[in-house]
């Protein structure tokens, strides 16, 4: 677990305080006037969109707790123990900042200040780096954001059509900017409030559709963000295996909730290159 889990730099905590305040805001707007506007508060379908509601926002928040907390870089025990079995084996590699040796995968993240195993990306809403350990976390956060804004995004557009009464220009410039007509009280009606939460809803859906896909398909294919753009395919051991390495042995159970305990085949360092790699680079 990381025992400093402030943000490093003003970027990051601007993006989690961001992150931290729109998620619950977001959820409150959907459960308390949304939904009981759209079903009778005493109906079935009530009680099923308030509990797949409240489904989703656990996961999100659960997610994105463990991902924060979770420690992926190499400050473990790993170093020491390569050190003394002095096994710098191919793919190591010295790192000048931490001035300690490194496993293959892994990579030096100038916010964190250490070498992160299999690290993938320094991501500024959880202020840390995404690697071998949170990349689960990580991933099923994005996942279920995405899904959620989707339903809010359908949810919303019912709920506010009709009360939307579009008047040109003023609607158009509502719509680009939502926060500065709200936050400014050029108009501090509920409705320009609605609007606010119906656009986060909508950019959040296009932000993390994107990288869903994104992150999905480097899954797949066993990569991480820079050995995708160097073209380096050597980790591919078959979609299968791919998605344990990031998920964990108990992968089909991961979604339900991070509380689920799934073992990581490894701790991080082992990382011998595919089997078809070995025999493509054979041929070459
Ligand atoms: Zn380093
Ligand atoms: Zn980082």
């Amino acid at each position: 677990m990381r025992k400093q889990f402030w943000p490093k730099s003003p970027g990051d905590a601007t993006s989690m305080v961001f992150v931290l305040l729109i998620m619950p805001s977001v959820y409150m707007f959907e459960l308390t006037i949304v939904l009981p506007e759209l079903y009778p508060t005493t109906s079935l379908v009530y009680y099923l969109h308030f509990i797949f509601g409240t489904f989703l926002m656990m996961n999100i928040v659960g997610n994105y707790i463990y991902s924060v907390l979770c420690d992926t870089s190499t400050r473990t025990t790993i170093i020491q123990q390569s050190l003394s079995e002095s096994r710098i084996q191919e793919g190591w590699q010295f790192c000048s900042a931490c001035e300690s040796i490194a496993p293959p995968r892994s990579w030096h993240c100038s916010t964190c200040e250490i070498c992160i195993l299999k690290r993938d990306h320094h991501c500024m809403f959880t202020g840390c780096c995404v690697g071998h350990f949170n990349h689960r976390y990580f991933t099923m956060f994005l996942l279920y954001l995405f899904i959620a804004t989707t339903y809010s995004f359908i949810y919303n557009s019912y709920f506010l059509w009709g009360r939307i009464h579009f008047q040109f220009p003023l609607s158009i410039i509502k719509f680009i900017f939502p926060f500065a007509i709200f936050a400014f009280g050029f108009d501090d009606s509920m409705e320009q409030l609605y609007l606010m939460f119906y656009i986060v809803c909508v950019i959040g859906m296009i932000f993390t559709g994107v990288l869903s896909v994104y992150h999905v398909h480097l899954i797949l294919s066993g990569s991480v963000a820079h050995e995708k753009s160097k073209n380096i395919t050597k980790y591919n051991n078959g979609w299968r295996d791919n998605i344990i390495q990031v998920f964990g042995d108990k992968w089909y159970l991961t979604w339900i909730t991070p509380f689920i305990k799934s073992t990581l085949p490894h701790d991080g360092t082992n990382w011998p290159p595919s089997a078809t790699w070995k025999e493509d680079s054979k041929n070459r």
